[in-house]
């Protein structure tokens, strides 16, 4: 087959929009394909939030950061991983990706400084003034106009191909009328996302958190590992996953974990608590799943008036998603749970929040607690997010067999490849974990792929 193009993108995510925009930058002539109608995928319903040490953002909030200090805090959050020298490159490629967003794709992110994220000791996410992935999305996809690189909607890669030494040249492809078609190219990149939206393969890969919601965007339907699997691809960090462990019910929209954060608790429907619900809202999932559904986040006024700042928090509460009662025996009658039960459980958190008695979870962070006033109470159902395992992949995306070899011209990054947040399970997951990997492996896969095209010719 002659090939149509240099390097042919699946997915038109952050990782795709960065690969393509990175490849052509490079000299290689690219073109996207996107199976659903629109682009965007997960990355239009994160917050469009990108960790990075040592940007110059960073510098001019006089944040001292370094990459050791972000690898220490990845791997004590994320702990034993299957791709240390990936996580080491990601790190270290971080505020030049950063950087790179904003002034070689044109992105409109600031340092986010008025609180730190999850798993990260020092501020160092760069977000969307918006805080909506949309932004960061819209920013991407005019910069892949500006380069007149090709992104067909409607187009879905339904497999690989293969030469008859089993190094990738294409894809297979339906077209929105149904038609199949072949595009040739000499790289693939694999930009596809993870596996969330594949219940056989969360069941496989994830059971834990198996049956929740998936709260991600349709695509994520898991051909990486399919097609991987096919042609003899190594998995990495197959196991984890970003959760959210207080989806409202029935109201679908997020339950801001700052209530929990900020002291508030999440009880069963026994009116008991289960756990230390600072472990996250990523962390907590598996608790909040193991405890059947659904369960129930409490909270006071202070904590409401603190949450209160943010726009979907407000919704929820205007659209009756959040009650207030001025006793604990109102509050359980909302959504008849056991008043007294209710109240002893309050009463005792508050004991070991005041330092009265030590908690009986081993929580330490009460932040406003004690729950005084008037209180709040949201039903709330277990979700998932996207996975963070994947194809293994070399340090520039290059998808890798089990031996270490790589598969021939192909590529994989973002929710494709593994990640970064350990081996397995929620509580690995530290906030920008799924967008870094997005946007830092694609663009260093594009690049590579488009230096090897160049060697080859030169060769
Ligand atoms: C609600 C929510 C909030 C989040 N918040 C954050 C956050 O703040 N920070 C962070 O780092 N991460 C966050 N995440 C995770 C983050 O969104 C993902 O890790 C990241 O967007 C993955 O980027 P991607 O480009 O790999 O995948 P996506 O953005 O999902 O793009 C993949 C694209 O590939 C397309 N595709 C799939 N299969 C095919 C095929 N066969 N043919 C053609 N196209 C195909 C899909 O339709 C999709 O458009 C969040 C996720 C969710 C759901």
């Amino acid at each position: 087959m002659e090939a149509d193009v240099d390097v042919l993108v699946i997915g038109a995510g952050a990782c795709g929009l960065a690969a393509a925009i990175a490849a052509h930058d490079a000299g290689a002539t690219v073109a996207i394909i996107e199976k659903l109608d629109r682009p965007g995928g997960n990355s239009s319903l994160s917050t469009g939030s990108v960790p990075a040490a040592g940007t110059r953002f960073q510098r001019e909030a006089g944040i001292d950061d370094s990459t050791d200090r972000f690898i220490e805090d990845l791997i004590r959050k994320g702990g034993p991983t299957d791709c240390p020298d990936l996580l080491r490159r990601l790190v270290e490629t971080s505020a030049e990706t950063v950087e790179w967003l904003v002034d070689t794709v044109g992105a409109r992110m600031a340092l986010v400084t008025a609180y730190k994220h999850v798993g990260h000791s020092v501020p160092r996410l760069h977000a969307p003034v918006s805080r909506r992935g949309q932004d960061l999305v819209d920013d991407l996809l005019a910069a892949v106009e500006q380069r007149g690189i090709p992104l067909a909607v409607g187009n879905d890669a339904r497999a690989l191909l293969s030469d008859a030494t089993s190094a990738v040249i294409g894809a297979d492809v339906e077209t929105p009328d149904g038609e199949r078609h072949r595009i040739a190219a000499r790289k693939t990149i694999l930009a596809v996302n993870g596996f969330a939206g594949n219940r056989d393969l969360v069941a496989r890969f994830c059971s834990e958190v198996s049956g929740a919601q998936y709260f991600g965007a349709r695509g994520s339907t898991g051909e990486a590992v399919l097609w991987g699997e096919q042609i003899g691809a190594a998995l990495g960090n197959i196991g984890a996953y970003q959760g959210y462990a207080a989806v409202s019910d029935p109201h679908g929209s997020l339950l801001s974990w700052t209530t929990i954060e900020k002291g508030g608790i999440i009880v069963n429907r026994a009116g008991h608590r289960f756990g230390d619900e600072s472990a996250g809202y990523s962390g907590y999932t598996p608790n909040v799943m193991a405890q059947g559904v659904p369960c129930f986040a409490i909270f006071d006024q202070r904590i409401f008036d603190v949450t209160a700042a943010e726009e979907e928090f407000i919704e929820l509460a205007n659209y009756g998603g959040v009650k207030q009662a001025a006793t604990p025996e109102a509050l359980a009658a909302f959504h008849k749970l056991d008043a007294a039960a209710i109240a002893a459980t309050l009463d005792d958190y508050n004991k070991a929040s005041r330092g009265e008695k030590p908690d009986a979870f081993g929580r330490c962070d009460f932040a406003l607690a004690p729950l005084t006033g008037d209180l709040y109470i949201c039903r709330v159902l277990p979700g998932l997010f996207h996975t963070q395992g994947g194809l293994m992949v070399d340090t520039d995306g290059r998808v890798l067999r089990a031996n270490g070899k790589p598969i021939a011209n192909l590529f994989a990054g973002g929710g494709a490849a593994a990640g970064l947040s350990g081996k397995t399970g929620a509580g690995g997951y530290a906030s920008g974990n799924g967008l870094l990997s997005a946007v830092g492996l694609g663009r260093l896969a594009g690049r590579a792929a488009t230096h090897e095209i160049r060697h080859e010719a030169a060769a």
